[in-house]
Formats: C-alpha cells, sequence, structure tokens
C-alpha cells in the first residue's frame, strides 16, 4: 500500500518498473496460496492434435489455466517464467502432473487412446525426483509413459546442450515420448538434432498463423518439414488458424495439426461435447 502510494513521486520509467515488481510479486504470493488452496484457481484445458493424413485425432495437449480472484486470468507464459525465477516450478509442474495424469486415466476409462501431451520447463527436466515423481504418478493409474508426449521448448534445450541431452536421453529410456515446442524459434545451430533422441519437432506457431499469405513462411515451414524427414522425425504445425493453413500443411505432408481450427484449448467438460460432434475421428493408432 505504502508502496502504491508513494509511486506517485516517481518517473514514468521508474513508475513502470515499479508497476511490473509489484505485478511480479502477487503473482508469485497469489501462487503460492492458488497452490494449496481449497476452491481451484488452477485448471487445466486440453487442445487436439490431428493426423492430416487420416483425419484422427492422435493426441490432447494439457495447457494449465489459472484465473486468481484479485488477478484475473494470468497467462501461463507469464506465471510460468515468474514461477521459474521464484523456485516454485517443481510446485506448479506437480499439481499440473497430478492433475493431467488424473484426467488421463479418467478419458482412459472412458474408451479414448488418444495420447496426451504436457509441457515441461527447463527446470522440470533436470530435477530427477520430479521425473522419478512423474513415473509414479502414471505407474499408480496403470498408465504407461507411451501414454505420455513431454514437450520442451527449444530455447531451454539450446540454453545447455549436452545437459539436455542426457536429461532427454533419460527420459526416453524410461519410455516417454518427446518433442521440441516452439521450434524454429531457438536460434540454434541444428546440430543438436543429430544427438538429441526426440520424436517430433513442432513448428512455432509464428510460421503458421500467416501461412496462406506470407511467402517467407512458406519456405520455413517447408524446409523445417525437409529437415524433419531426413532425420525421421514427425512434425506438428502448432497455430493452424484457418482451412488455407490446413491445406497446405496437407499438400506438403505436414503429419500433425494443431491450432484454432481444429479446436482451441478446451475444459474437459467441453472436450466432452467436442469429441462427440467432431469430424475427426478418434481411436487412432498411437503415436
Ligand atoms: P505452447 O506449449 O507452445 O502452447 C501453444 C500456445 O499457443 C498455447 O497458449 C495455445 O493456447 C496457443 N494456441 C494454440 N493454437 C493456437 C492458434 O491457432 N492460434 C493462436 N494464436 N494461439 C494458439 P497458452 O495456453 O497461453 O500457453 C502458452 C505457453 O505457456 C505454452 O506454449 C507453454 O510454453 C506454456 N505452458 C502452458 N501450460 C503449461 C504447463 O502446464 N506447464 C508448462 N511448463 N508450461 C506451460
Ligand atoms: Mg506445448
Ligand atoms: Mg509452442
Ligand atoms: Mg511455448
Amino acid at each position: 500500500d505504502e508502496a502504491v502510494k508513494s509511486s506517485q513521486w516517481l518517473l514514468p520509467y521508474e513508475q513502470a518498473l515499479e508497476k511490473s515488481y509489484l505485478r511480479r510479486l502477487a503473482i508469485i504470493t497469489e501462487l503460492k496460496n492458488a497452490l494449496v488452496a481449497e476452491q481451484a484457481e488452477l485448471s487445466m484445458v486440453y487442445q487436439p492434435k490431428v493426423f492430416l493424413s487420416t483425419l484422427q485425432i492422435c493426441s490432447m495437449e494439457a495447457l494449465v489455466r489459472w484465473n486468481n480472484k484479485l488477478l484475473g486470468f494470468v497467462p501461463p507464459d507469464e506465471f510460468i517464467a515468474i514461477a521459474e525465477q521464484a523456485g516454485m516450478i517443481e510446485q506448479v509442474t506437480t499439481w499440473v502432473m497430478r492433475k493431467t495424469i488424473n484426467d488421463l486415466a479418467m478419458f482412459r476409462a472412458a474408451g479414448h487412446t488418444f495420447t496426451i501431451a504436457m509441457n515441461l520447463s527447463s527446470h522440470d527436466i533436470q530435477n530427477r525426483a520430479l521425473l522419478d515423481k512423474l513415473a509414479d504418478l502414471l505407474a499408480a493409474q496403470g498408465l504407461e509413459p507411451t501414454d505420455l508426449e513431454l514437450e520442451i521448448t527449444e530455447s531451454d534445450l539450446v540454453a545447455d546442450a549436452d545437459l539436455a541431452t542426457e536429461n532427454l536421453r533419460q527420459l526416453k529410456a524410461k519410455g516417454f515420448r518427446l518433442a521440441i515446442d516452439d521450434f524454429g524459434t531457438g536460434y540454434s545451430s541444428l546440430a543438436y538434432l543429430k544427438h538429441l533422441p526426440i520424436d517430433t519437432i513442432k513448428i512455432d506457431k509464428s510460421f503458421v498463423l500467416n501461412l496462406s499469405n506470407d511467402v517467407d513462411d512458406q519456405q520455413i515451414v517447408r524446409t523445417i518439414l525437409h529437415l524433419a524427414s531426413v532425420f525421421e522425425l514427425k512434425v506438428v504445425a502448432e497455430g493452424v488458424e484457418d482451412e488455407a493453413a490446413f491445406a497446405l500443411l496437407r499438400d506438403w505432408h505436414c503429419d500433425i495439426a494443431q491450432g484454432y481450427f481444429i479446436s482451441k484449448p478446451l475444459s474437459i467438460a467441453a472436450l466432452t461435447e467436442w469429441l462427440a460432434v467432431s469430424p475427426y475421428s478418434q481411436n487412432a493408432e498411437k503415436l
């Protein structure tokens, strides 16, 4: 309160600094509460991915949502980054893992065979105890690591390529499927593709959102598709927002598409309704 009152004496850039500082502080405090709260502020939504060749649903990406009474909706990009810096990411990921694996068990009980993709932060893939917990949680529900795909952002892998390679090898050895997220934004040398034990690359949505109008994006996407075929990797295009992009990607033999054109991320209730009316068929073979 004192801090807020005194901010009228600050210069505009100092005010902006203080505002962002206060927001960070509020996010840290409120997130701590949310992680132990009785009433659920955190939730998961699921966004389908479909095979372009067969129009079958192949998997659902789990995305975390946070609605706070003071701050309103806080985007995951923002609070995940702050949780990492504040040493809280393990708690957030643990929450996400528990919820997602419970939901996966429920989907299986309802007869759905799709894989679930979970996002991990760079801190998570270095946290052996957390990864052991992940395996334990799956086993407790009678699920296999192959039921889960782990998405790791390219820039996180590039930051320490040797460490990342070792950690990913261990995950792969346990049977998890691995995907590089936001591919194309990590300014990598691409040499690491030779060594990383990954199954899939997800082309960053910045190259896909305007695909049908932007010739440069078309060249980039086709180049990535070629690269992936050389390394025998599956490719997901994220951010497919219109039929034109969907059709181009299909023509170019991109494996999998994800984006608002297919579906926005959905709550479990909304997803259940979507599955009942969706034109995409279910029970595809496993990835
Ligand atoms: P991401 O994993 O690359 O997820 C894709 C983001 O693009 C999601 O934003 C999704 O809602 C959005 N998106 C999907 N299709 C479209 C489309 O057609 N058009 C546009 N404009 N956007 C689309 P979201 O849910 O806000 O998540 C942002 C990022 O936050 C994620 O990027 C991921 O890096 C991170 N994140 C989300 N949930 C989790 C989580 O549970 N754990 C961790 N560690 N990170 C998470
Ligand atoms: Mg992702
Ligand atoms: Mg992405
Ligand atoms: Mg991302």
